[in-house]
């Protein structure tokens, strides 16, 4: 077990002596987690398999599952990408630094372990000034996936972090709360048009303001397992986002969903469980459970996204058996929300309907 150092960092003007530390860590081949606008990150030399091996190996990663490479100047991604298409580059304009990954034909520059031997590469520029400082001043792009074990719900705080890492990495920049709470939205640009192989940050509607036609890719919007084809979004297939409690998703209309919540809250103390619901603030009020949280305001889907993450990682230091989740609408950022709490359930849905 190494120690993990953790350096206090400030958001908006990161330090300078701080900086240069955590990048001497990445650049000698270390592991070093820091903020980013979605969730917080695993930073690892992108051009250094050694490094990236060690990434892997400290989230427990499934190694058919590549990270996303980040990058501080716009320039790198013409050294990552075989080819930028031109919707790429209104893409770039438009949204970077933010919370979108475009996937592009890779380079032969980048190891084959950073890419899981894909003949692509996710590649974006984060919206926050620990991350870029870090960049830039570690000189190389950063590989990060979420700094959380793999399978867990992604880290928005150094606490989340240290739950799962402590003593398994270098270094944590903690820089406060992440301000999105949801991890950034990737799009295939390999593909015309385009296709989200993840929901996350950047919302489909804004997208497709800028480009016209997005698609979906099937599984974004899947209501069950369904097989993934290999060489697409490989994280597509495995588990995600879990708490350990049993997770359930109520859909449908809200007076039904209050509905069929109180009934299962029901039934599941029957057995005797130690019941969780995650409601929101309109509905709040109408359930007796042992552990009642609520999420945000239905009309703030912002505010729902980022406090996701934190209260499935709450429900489980409350140690309940179960946890009844209410759906909310596919629209802006409810669309990643959706994704995640279908994927974090394993895909136990209930359709309530008066
Ligand atoms: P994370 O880094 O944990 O936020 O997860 C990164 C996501 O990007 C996962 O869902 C990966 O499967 C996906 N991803 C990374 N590289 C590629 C790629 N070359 N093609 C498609 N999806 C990718
Ligand atoms: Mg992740």
């Amino acid at each position: 077990m190494k120690k993990t150092l953790v350096f206090k960092v400030n958001s908006e003007n990161p330090e300078a002596k701080i900086i240069r530390e955590a990048a001497g860590i990445i650049r000698n081949g270390g592991l070093v987690a820091f903020p980013t606008e979605t969730v917080y990150g695993l930073g690892a030399d992108a051009l250094n398999a050694k490094a990236v091996l060690a990434l892997f190996k400290a989230k427990r990663r499934p190694p058919d599952n590549p990270p996303i490479v980040h990058i501080g100047k716009f320039e790198d991604v013409y050294k990552l990408a075989m080819d930028v298409p031109a919707k790429a580059e209104i893409l770039m304009k438009t949204f970077w630094p933010g919370p979108l990954t475009l996937v592009f034909k890779r380079s032969n520059i980048v190891p084959d372990v950073t890419v899981a031997c894909l003949d692509t590469i996710a590649v974006r520029m984060p919206k926050h000034n620990v991350a870029l400082a870090l960049i830039r001043e570690s000189g190389c792009p950063i590989a990060a996936p979420s700094a959380n074990l793999a399978g867990k719900p992604s880290p928005t705080t150094t606490e989340h972090v240290l739950e799962d890492l402590d003593g398994r990495i270098d270094a944590i920049l903690d820089a406060g709360p992440t301000r999105i709470g949801v991890e950034s939205t990737v799009l295939d640009v390999t593909v015309d048009p385009p296709q989200i192989l993840r929901p996350g940050g950047s919302p489909r509607e804004a997208l497709e303001a800028v480009l016209g036609k997005v698609e979906l890719h099937p599984i974004v919007v899947a209501e069950k397992r369904l097989p993934v084809e290999k060489a697409r979004s490989p994280g597509m297939k495995h588990r995600h986002y879990a708490p350990k409690a049993k997770l359930v998703v109520v859909e449908g209309e809200l007076p039904a969903i209050v509905q069929k919540v109180m009934q299962l809250v029901n039934n599941y103390k029957k057995q005797e469980m130690k019941v969780g619901v995650l409601a929101t603030n309109e509905t709040v009020s109408f359930y007796k459970a042992d552990v009642v949280k609520s999420l945000g305001g239905r009309n703030h889907l912002d505010v729902v996204a980022k406090n996701l993450f934190g209260l499935l990682r709450e429900f489980d230091a409350e140690g309940v058996d179960v946890i009844i989740a209410e759906g909310v609408p596919t629209e802006g950022l409810g669309l990643a929300v959706m994704n995640r709490l279908r994927k974090a359930s394993g895909y136990r849905i209930v359709k309530a309907s008066l």
